[in-house]
Order: structure tokens, then sequence, then C-alpha cells
């Protein structure tokens, strides 16, 4: 089944407010929550999708990639491995309902009926990291895999990551008996009132160390360096970005990894500049060349190629290779090379070099005549001036 645009799904435009968006999902997920509508395939799937849609685009670096490579930019396809979306499962959904609604949550499990789990915890996500990746034209053109050296915070694998020291237990929470929350009910003359607050001996957890592990005192994690591989789809530019999920820091105590975001930066091509997917290309030809005509050697981003300089090809004159270019991110085929060749006039002439071109000048082809005036027009045209 084709994915419904998550715009279309949340029924919010394009710019909406992160505000707009938390509002929105709130009110299809309470109308679809599972506990609502029990045993309905139908409202789970709702639930699920707008799940899926809340957690890409309440995320600005998510959105980002979204907004630009739409549906393909989330999936594994296409290099943007990690983000993919295609395992996110009703307990993925439910989760995440749970971590930014956790306290609504547990007003809409009063409202359905359905029982709070008494030892139910909530896990806090490592930090996201971003790095910066320089790549050059050429990497660019073809699409490439790099290895990316980083310092993050990894479980600690004497405690496997729980923060708790080998024999010694985690225990419930004495304070909110594992709920993680504090609940005050107030009565007033309007009925009654339940406040929900975050466990401030717990920090929401609801379970504590006793004697936490000694290596990574009691934080589950360690800094440690590691290699990841991410995989660049060809005709990236400066300003992308991919994300891989689950690659930055670990959460603390066994909490899930954040992401990492990297951030392309194209490097400076020594010959060539970049327009869109159409690369730039000058060269330089000489006077006999331009007049008489001849094939030139240019660079592309494939190799070398030959040119054909037709005789009487003018200074500033654009040529055009088609498909050896950028290839397109968002579709198929490639921008196209412009070669530029300008007309270089010699500095320096011996005499015999003088008398032949003075010989030549004194003949009729040798000047421009008024009709070739409207050459400037042409050449401003293939210039886009
Ligand atoms: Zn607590
Ligand atoms: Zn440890």
């Amino acid at each position: 089944m084709a994915k419904r645009d998550y715009y279309e799904v949340l029924g919010v435009s394009r710019d909406a407010t992160e505000e707009d968006i938390k509002k929105a999902y709130r009110r299809l997920a309470l109308k679809y929550h599972p506990d609502k509508n029990p045993g309905s395939k139908e409202a789970e799937e709702k639930f699920k999708e707008a799940t899926e849609a809340y957690e890409v685009l309440k995320d600005p670096q998510k959105r980002s990639t979204y907004d630009q490579f739409g549906h393909a930019g989330l999936s594994g396809a296409g290099g943007f491995g990690g983000f993919d979306f295609s395992t996110f499962d009703l307990s993925d959904a439910l989760r995440a309902f749970m971590r930014d609604f956790g306290s609504f949550g547990s007003v809409f499990n009063e409202f359905f009926g359905s029982t709070p789990t008494g030892t139910q915890r909530r896990y806090q996500k490592g930090r996201d990291l971003q790095i910066r990746l320089k790549l050059t034209l050429e990497e660019i053109a073809t699409g490439v895999e790099k290895k990316i050296k980083l310092k993050r915070l990894q479980k600690c694998t004497e405690c496997d990551g729980t923060g708790v020291a080998k024999g010694s237990l985690k225990k419930i929470c004495p304070k909110c008996q594992g709920a993680g929350q504090i609940r005050r009910v107030s009565r007033s003359l309007f009925g009654q009132f339940v406040n929900v607050s975050t466990c401030d001996y717990c920090d929401g957890e609801g379970m504590v160390v006793d004697s936490p592990c000694p290596i990574c005192r009691g934080d589950g994690r360690v800094k440690g360096i590691s290699t990841i591989s991410v995989k660049i789809p060809a005709g990236v530019t400066s300003g992308n970005y991919i994300q891989l999920r689950g690659a930055g820091n670990a959460g603390p105590r066994g909490g899930p990894s954040g992401d990492v975001v990297v951030l392309i930066e194209e490097l400076e091509h020594p010959t060539f500049r970049r327009r869109g997917d159409d690369i730039m290309f000058e060269t330089l030809i000489s006077f006999t060349q331009a007049a008489l005509g001849d094939e030139i050697t240019v660079p592309t981003l494939d190799g070398k190629v030959n040119l054909k300089i037709p005789p009487g090809t003018q200074s500033g004159r654009i040529f055009r290779l088609k498909g050896k270019g950028i290839p397109r991110l968002h579709g198929y085929g490639r921008g196209d090379e412009l070669i530029r060749v300008l007309v270089w006039v010699p500095t320096r002439l011996s005499s015999e070099e003088k008398r032949l071109l003075k010989e030549l000048a004194s003949m009729e082809n040798m000047k421009p005549q008024e009709k070739d005036k409207s050459f400037f027009e042409k050449l401003r045209e293939t210039l886009g001036l």
C-alpha cells in the first residue's frame, strides 16, 4: 500500500507549527487508540499511520529530510539506511504516544477503563549527534559509502547498560511505587482533578539503583569511539541531511539511542563549478582553432571526452554535453556539462607572426560586419544574462 503524505495524514498544512502538529496528532491518537477501539484493525492502522507521521513531522531534522526527499528519504532505499519506518510497528507507536503524552495517557486510561501498569518505565533517549561530511563532486556524482569515526556514549558492558552493580538489584522506586509519576487528586466544586507530575526521586524511571555499577557510575553508558558507515546517494548537495536512526549516544540505563545526523558539505572542485544538477567548465582555444574548427579534449566527471569545435566558433560559446552532469536526487537521469570556450589572444608575437597577422588583417573577412553585431544578443541568450 502506498504511503500517504504525512501532512495529509495529520490534516495539517506544510507550514504547520510544531504545536499544530502535536495538536493534530493528539486528536487522531485519541480517536484511534487501540484501547478505545479494541480489536479494530482499521483503527490500529490509523493509529500507527498518525504516529509515524507525527514522529517525522515533530522532529525538525526528520521533517526537513521528508520535505526534501519525501518518503524515499525515510526508507532504507536510496542510502538513507537506519531511518527506516518500514519496521515501525504498533508497539513503537504506543511507546511514542506514551513518551510524549505520558500524563495525558494516564488520564486517557482512566477514561477508557484499562488498568495502568504499576511498573511502567519511561526510558530516556540518548542525544542526537551531528557530524559534517565533506564530499568531492566526484563522490557526489557516483554516490559513496563513507566510514566515519564517532565519539559517542555506548552501552556499558560491565552492567549491560543497566547501571546496576553486579550482584545488586534495581528496586521499584519507593516514592512513586514504580509508576514514574506522582498523581495528586483534588476535588473542587467543578469535580475531580488529577494532577500528574514526573517523580523527582527516580526521574520518572520508576526504578532506583541500590548500588550503582562502578564502571559507568550508574549511568549505564561509557565513552567510546566507533566507526559507523553511511551511504550517500548520488546527487546530494550542501545542506542535505542524512539521519541514521539509533546511531547516536546510547540512552541512560538502557534507554534507546539517539540518532546521528550527517550534514552534507560539498567541497569546491578545482575544475568544475556546479549549478544545480549541471556542471560548468571553461576552456581556452586559439584564434585559429576558433576560425578553422578543431577537436579538443575536455574533462568530464567520467573522464576525458572529445569535443568538436566547429569552424567559426565565437568566443564565449557554450557547448552542452548531455547527461554529463550530476545525477538527479529526486528523479532519473543526470544534468549536463556546460563547456564555455573563450578565444585566447596571443600576448607576445615575433616579427614574423606580426607580419602574417598584419597581412591577414587587411583581408575582407577578418573584420566583424554590422550583421555580426547580433552575435552579442545570441551570446547573452546562451549565457542567460
Ligand atoms: Zn519514582
Ligand atoms: Zn556500568
